[in-house]
This record gives structure tokens, sequence and C-alpha cells, in this order.
């Protein structure tokens, strides 16, 4: 199998560069073949502008969707941008491997997928009416490839557990989980969770690792989070709001999963 790993840590000696050198390691052993996106090692370029659209003109007002779908269209991105959607059909499996940056991914990750997620590639993808949204949330151009994320944080699992002060950890991680990888198709797996990164003695990084490599060895055999699809039956056309009848009276991020009992 293909797997691609997008890593954003700027120090190569981080727990985090022990980590992904571990799981490159770890995935080659086992025979799969790995591409790794090393994005601060790659001065990759976070933001999005005029310049990923090599027909922009100077001065014309600049529009990041169409822009995006223009030059997506017609083979006119920078080809930065291009490299990384080649990845991305070539993977089998995207893992995308970062430390927790206030509640969220490092900006330069973020800037990843604001400039490779293109119009037409990530989102745009089938038949947009008024009656269908495209073909996203668990369809799209990822469909049938699996996704992972390897998260470190500095705070204690209890900080993130459901009654947690930062706020449970699978909320915190919806927005990439939902929003990046189930959205343009990926099957995603349960994230690998390192807390409390300050206090890692030998004993401890080693526990961590063969806890991971176990992850790893069982990539194409663990069950996703059971996300809905957006187009089989869950959600009231056009509104796109679920049905009344699953997880009746529920509010909130946990109704999309769709074994939520509340
Ligand atoms: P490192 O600092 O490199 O390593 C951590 C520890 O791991 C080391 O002290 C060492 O004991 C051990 N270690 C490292 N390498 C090895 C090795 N090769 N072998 C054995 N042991 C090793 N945390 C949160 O919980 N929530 C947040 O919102 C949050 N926001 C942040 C925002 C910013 C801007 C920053 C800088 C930090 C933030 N943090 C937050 C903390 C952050 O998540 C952690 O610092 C990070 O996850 C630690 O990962 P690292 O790779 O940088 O670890």
């Amino acid at each position: 199998m293909n797997v691609l790993l997008v890593y954003a840590h700027p120090e190569q000696r981080s727990l985090n560069g022990a980590l992904r050198d571990f799981v490159v390691q770890r995935l080659e052993a086992a025979g799969h073949a790995v591409q790794l996106s090393d994005l601060y090692a790659m001065g990759w370029k976070a933001a999005l502008d005029a310049d990923d659209n090599l027909d922009h003109q100077p001065g014309a007002r600049f529009d990041p969707s169409q822009d995006s779908k223009a030059a997506f269209a017609n083979g006119r991105q920078r080809a930065d941008i291009a490299q990384e959607q080649e990845k991305l059909l070539w993977a089998d499996a995207l893992i995308m491997q970062f430390p927790l940056w206030w509640f969220s991914m490092p900006a330069i990750l973020k800037g990843w997928v604001d400039r490779v997620y293109a119009y037409g590639f990530a989102y745009g993808v089938g038949e947009h009416s008024d009656s269908r949204w495209g073909n996203r949330y668990g369809e799209g151009t990822m469909a049938g490839k699996r996704a992972m994320l390897i998260v470190t944080t500095g705070g204690w699992a209890s900080h993130y557990s459901p009654r947690g002060i930062n706020g449970p950890i699978d909320e915190l991680l919806f927005p990439i989980q939902h929003g990046i990888l189930h959205y343009p198709g990926f099957d995603v797996l349960p994230p690998y969770l390192v807390y409390r990164t300050g206090r890692i003695d030998q004993d401890r990084f080693e526990a961590i690792r063969d806890e991971l490599g176990q992850r790893l060895d069982n990539l194409w055999q663990a069950a996703p989070i059971p996300y809905r699809q957006q187009n089989a039956g869950d959600y009231e056309i056009p509104a796109l709001t679920l049905r009344p009848e699953l997880a009746p009276e529920r509010v909130g991020l946990g109704v999309h999963v769709a074994d939520f009992e509340g």
C-alpha cells in the first residue's frame, strides 16, 4: 500500500521528529511505500494567494475559490500544489502528524490544506444543484482511501476528556477529521494521541512507539470513525440537517457519528 505522511514540526530533533522517523521505518518494514511531505523542511508556502494561479493577471481581483477552480481545471496551479495533489492521488492512506498548537494544527499544515485542497479536487466535486451538494462527506476524490491523525499535546489526557477543561479531543479534532478528511471522502481512523509531552522518559517513549507501531500495523484493518455520509439518506434535503428520527433531540458534533448515543 502507498502511504503519504504529511508532517509539520520545525525541529528535526523533536519528539515529533523521532516519531516521524519511526512511522516511516515501520511502514516501509511492513512493505508499504511511503512519501513524506515534511512541510518545514520543504519550505512549504503556507499562504494561499494570487501567485497560486499561474494565469492570474497582476491587478486583477483575486477570488480564492474561482482562481483555484480555474488553475486546477487548466493545469495552471503552482507546481508545489500539483505535486502534493499527485501524492494524494497516489496514496491509499494519508497520515497527518503534528503537535497540537492552540487547539489545532500548526499554520503551515493548515496552509497545506488551504492550497492543496483545490476547487474541483477536494471541494466542488460532483453535481451541485438545488437538491444535491456534490460528492462530499464520505464521497469525493479521496473515497476509498484511509486517513489518520497523529497528534501530540502538552495537556494531559484528562484535560481532553469528556468533561475536561480543554474540551473533548474528539470535538476539538472534529473540524480536521470531519471537515478536512471526511469531507473529500477519506475513511477516518481514530487518531493516535500522545498527551502530556512534558513527561516523556525513555520507557514511555518506547511504550508510545509500541502502541503507535500497532496502530500502523492495523492501518488497513481498523474500523473508521462511523461519520455519516451526506448522500446516504441521513440528512434532509436541501437543508442538510440530520433527520429528526436519528439521534432524536440531540444536537452537537457527535450526532454526525452514526453510532452516537449521547
Ligand atoms: P518535544 O518538546 O520535542 O519533546 C517532548 C519531550 O519528549 C522531551 O522533553 C523529551 O522528554 C521527549 N523526547 C523527545 N524526543 C525524544 C526521543 N527521541 N526519545 C525519547 N524521548 C524524547 N499543548 C496543548 O495541549 N494544547 C495546545 O493548544 C497547545 N498549543 C501550543 C501552541 C504552541 C505555539 C506551542 C509551541 C505549543 C503548544 N502546546 C499545546 C504544546 C505542544 O502541543 C507540545 O509542546 C508538543 O505537542 C510537543 O511535541 P514536540 O515534538 O515539540 O516535543
